[in-house]
Formats: C-alpha cells, sequence, structure tokens
C-alpha cells in the first residue's frame, strides 16, 4: 500500500471515531434530558394528582384493568394515572393501563419511596404517597415521543457519513500534498547515474525532515563519489604501475636478445632487469597491503609490542633495503617501566610505515639522510617525528600527498609510485595515531606520529 493511502486511511479511521463518538455522545445527552423532563412532567402529575384526589380517599374502589373514566370526570391529563392501595389493587384510574404494574413493582415503589420503569417509549414513574388513614402508590404513565430523538439520530447520522467523505478527500488531498517533496526527491534521484556521481538533491532553506533526509543523502552521495573516484584512479594507476616495469624488462630482454654478447653483458642487462622485477614486487606488495587495510581492517591482528623494538627493528630493516641512506636516531624522554612502552598494534603494519617515512625523507633530500626523534612518555604519550632536510612540501599539497597515487609534479624525475604516504597514513588511521606533516622554519619535512 502506498505512503499516501496508508497516511489517508489512518487519518480516517482516526477521524471517523472521534466523530462517531463525539455524535454518539450528543445523542445520548439529548436522549437522557428528553426523558429526564418527561419524568419532571410525570412526578408533577403525581404531586397534583397526590393533592387533589388523594383527600377523596373514601371514595376509592377497585377499578378493572379496562375501566375508562366517564368524560370531564378526569384530571386534565393525557397520559394515565393510577392509584393503588396497600394491598396492590388500582383504585383509580384515568384510562386503561398501558404498563402493567406488577405487585413486585408496587412492593418496590413502597420500599423505595419512587421507581421509575419503562416499556418501549412508554415511561412511568410510581411514587409513595400517604394520606391520614393510610398509603397509597400513585403511578403516572405516558408515551414519550420519540419522533424528535429519531430525526436528532437521523441528522446525526448523515452528518457522520458527509463529515467521513469530505475527510477521506481533504485528507487524501493533503497526504499528497505533504507526499509532493519525497517524490521529487524519489525523480532527482532516479537521474543520479554511475556515469556522473556529481550531481546533488536540491536542499531549501527550511530544516525540515525532507530537507535533511536530502543532505544525509548528498553527504552518502560525496563518500560513494570519492569511493568511485579512488577505485578509477585506483584501476588506471595500477595499470600504469604495472605497465612501465614490465615494458622496460620486456625492452631490455628484446635489446640484449638481438645479437650475441659477453657474459658481462648478460648480466648487467639481468641485473637491471631483476632491479625492474624488485621494483614491480614492491608496488604489488604495498598494493596488497593497501587493499588488506581498506577491505578487511578487522581482520588484521594487533598484538601488545614495545614501540621502541619496532622503532629500532625498522631502522635496521631500513639501513639493510638502502645502504645508500642513512637515518639516525635521537631519543628525547624514555619512560622506566617497560610496559609504558607497550602499544597496541600490528608490528610489520607500524615497520612499513616508518620505512616508508624514512625512505621518502632520505629519497626527496639532498643530503640523504633523516633524524629519527622518539619521545616515549612515562605518561604513554609517544610521539617519534621523521625529519629530513629536503625541499618541504607546499601548502597546497598537503592533502593530496596522501591520495593514493599521487606525485607531486616536482618528483616526477624520481623513482616513485605514490602508494607510500596513502599506505602510511591508512596505517595512521588503523592504529589511530594522528599523523602531521609540518614544514619547520629551518626548512625540510617533519612528519609526526603521536600515538594514542
Ligand atoms: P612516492 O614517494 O612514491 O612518489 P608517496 O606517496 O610516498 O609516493 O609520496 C607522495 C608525494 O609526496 C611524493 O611524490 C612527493 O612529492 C611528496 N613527498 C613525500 N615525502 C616527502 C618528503 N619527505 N619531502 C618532500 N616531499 C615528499
Amino acid at each position: 500500500m502506498q505512503i499516501r493511502s496508508r497516511l489517508t486511511l489512518s487519518f480516517l479511521v482516526l477521524t471517523a471515531s472521534i466523530l462517531a463518538a463525539v455524535l454518539y455522545g450528543v445523542y445520548w445527552l439529548y436522549k437522557k434530558n428528553t426523558e429526564e423532563s418527561f419524568y419532571k412532567s410525570l412526578e408533577s402529575k403525581i404531586d397534583l394528582t397526590t393533592q387533589t384526589l388523594l383527600p377523596n380517599e373514601s371514595t376509592f374502589s377497585p377499578v378493572p384493568n379496562d375501566w375508562i373514566a366517564p368524560e370531564g370526570d378526569t384530571l386534565p391529563f393525557k397520559d394515565n394515572i393510577s392509584v393503588f392501595n396497600t394491598s396492590y389493587v388500582r383504585v383509580f384510574s384515568i384510562k386503561k393501563a398501558a404498563i402493567p404494574v406488577s405487585a413486585k413493582d408496587l412492593q418496590e415503589i413502597y420500599k423505595k419511596g419512587e421507581v421509575r420503569f419503562s416499556h418501549y417509549n412508554l415511561l412511568a414513574l410510581g411514587k409513595k404517597a400517604s394520606t391520614m388513614k393510610s398509603q397509597y402508590v400513585v403511578v403516572a404513565e405516558g408515551y414519550c415521543d420519540p419522533t424528535d430523538i429519531d430525526d436528532l439520530a437521523n441528522i446525526l447520522l448523515y452528518s457522520f457519513f458527509i463529515g467521513v467523505f469530505l475527510v477521506a478527500i481533504s485528507g487524501w488531498y493533503f497526504a499528497g500534498r505533504a507526499l509532493d517533496p519525497v517524490s521529487s526527491v524519489v525523480e532527482e534521484v532516479e537521474n543520479i547515474q554511475p556515469s556522473d556521481l556529481s550531481i546533488r538533491l536540491r536542499t531549501g532553506e527550511s530544516r525540515d525532515e525532507l530537507v535533511r533526509l536530502s543532505e544525509a543523502f548528498n553527504h552518502l552521495l560525496d563518500r560513494v563519489e570519492r569511493a568511485f573516484q579512488v577505485q578509477k584512479m585506483f584501476v588506471s594507476n595500477v595499470s600504469h604501475e604495472l605497465k612501465n616495469p614490465l615494458t622496460a624488462i620486456r625492452t631490455q630482454i628484446e635489446v640484449t636478445l638481438q645479437q650475441n654478447r659477453s657474459e658481462e653483458d648478460y648480466q648487467k642487462a639481468l641485473k637491471s632487469v631483476l632491479d625492474d622485477i624488485e621494483d614491480l614486487s614492491e608496488t604489488e606488495q604495498k598494493l596488497l597491503y593497501l587493499a588488506r587495510i581498506y577491505n578487511n581492517p578487522q581482520n588484521i591482528p594487533f598484538s601488545p609490542t614495545r614501540i621502541d623494538e619496532v622503532l629500532l627493528n625498522s631502522m635496521e630493516q631500513f639501513s639493510k633495503q638502502h645502504p645508500d641512506y642513512q637515518a639516525n636516531i635521537e631519543f628525547s624522554s624514555m619512560p622506566d617501566s617497560d610496559d609504558t612502552l607497550l602499544v597496541s598494534a600490528n608490528e610489520s603494519l607500524l615497520r612499513l610505515a616508518l620505512i616508508n617515512l624514512m625512505n621518502n625523507g632520505c629519497k626527496y633530500s639532498d643530503d640523504k639522510s633523516v633524524l629519527v626523534r622518539a619521545s616515549f612518555d612515562k605518561d604513554g604519550q609517544h610521539i617519534i617525528e621523521v625529519c629530513d632536510k629536503g625541499p618541504g612540501i607546499p601548502e597546497n599539497e598537503k592533502n593530496l600527498i596522501f591520495e593514493p597515487f599521487y606525485r607531486s609534479p616536482r618528483h616526477l624525475t624520481l623513482k616513485g609510485t605514490g602508494i607510500g604516504l596513502s599506505l602510511v597514513n591508512n596505517i595512521a588511521k588503523l592504529h589511530q595515531i594522528q599523523l602531521q606533516v609540518l614544514s619547520p622554519e629551518q626548512g625540510g619535512t617533519v612528519f609526526k606520529l603521536v600515538f594514542p
């Protein structure tokens, strides 16, 4: 069922129930009021009868049920008045009684003093009355005309149906109007294609729920668009990164095979091919790590790791991998207890991040060296800074360098893949480490890692 129909139906059921309850209340009150006035009129007739008739009690004699008083000898009432003595015998009546009054009814009237009873539209009131000599029950009965009540019931019934009809029409119209913006949101969403994710939903000035929904949808689109861009860049860069070394390897082999060469030439060619294969395998390793962090961060194992050991191991590994680069270390503070040095981490990823930072620092500096400053605080506040004396990073590139495959146009002549810092950034995020790029006054770059 559509929301519009559901809204209209709920509104209709609710309004119809309230309307029915109110109209029935009006009907019931009116009926009660009419009956009350009728009983009041019967009561005044009983009082009049008691005052005028009972003093002549000596004239009372049993009256048969079908007895009718002679013309001109009655009280001036349209309704019937009967008087019963203590032996439950009717001793006076104006007309033939319409409501049968049993001995049980009379007993009850003697006991309670006043009783109301009814038979269809005939209403009766019985009241106890006393004279000096005896006690009597005076019963007044009459026909309470239901025409007014029935007319009112009809009017109320028609009003109910007309009301329900009007509510249904207006409910349908207003539900449609209220849902109009939803339809336009749906229309706009349907126009968004994966080929153009730059389209955004229109949001107005107001802060209603639909505007907030559109805004939430726009934020989602921002994230989807970004994910798409990364994916596109990833695919095109990966193919590029793989294609270049493969072409180089192929060309070298083809050139080498063109003619017979000396053993030394073959060795030189093979060494160059090996270098390219190592680059290729390094790129592939970095890509694998990146994909693992992107796709399955929850499956990456963490364990208590000594941060100082990770740092020293990274430096050792870095020196072995790059004997032509130099990394120096400087500790500014060290805690007394070894426990303070324990952090929850994935050691190999942390090492990879530190090696990447040291590698970049050396690669982009003329002196091919970096200084690693470590501050391991006794309160568990650990900071590692990788400082170099290179060209620094311009402000406008500070965010871009963490994008996967971003390479500064200033360094395109140097070997690189553009994956390193993106990997470092993702490893830092995974470990909730704050990664900052600082440009010190004396020049160079500082990558600062603040551990949680
Ligand atoms: P790659 O070094 O392979 O190009 P990275 O992701 O490691 O890729 O770095 C991205 C870019 O950031 C580099 O192209 C370089 O321009 C810049 N960059 C990274 N580290 C430094 C640094 N220490 N000093 C100056 N520029 C740097």
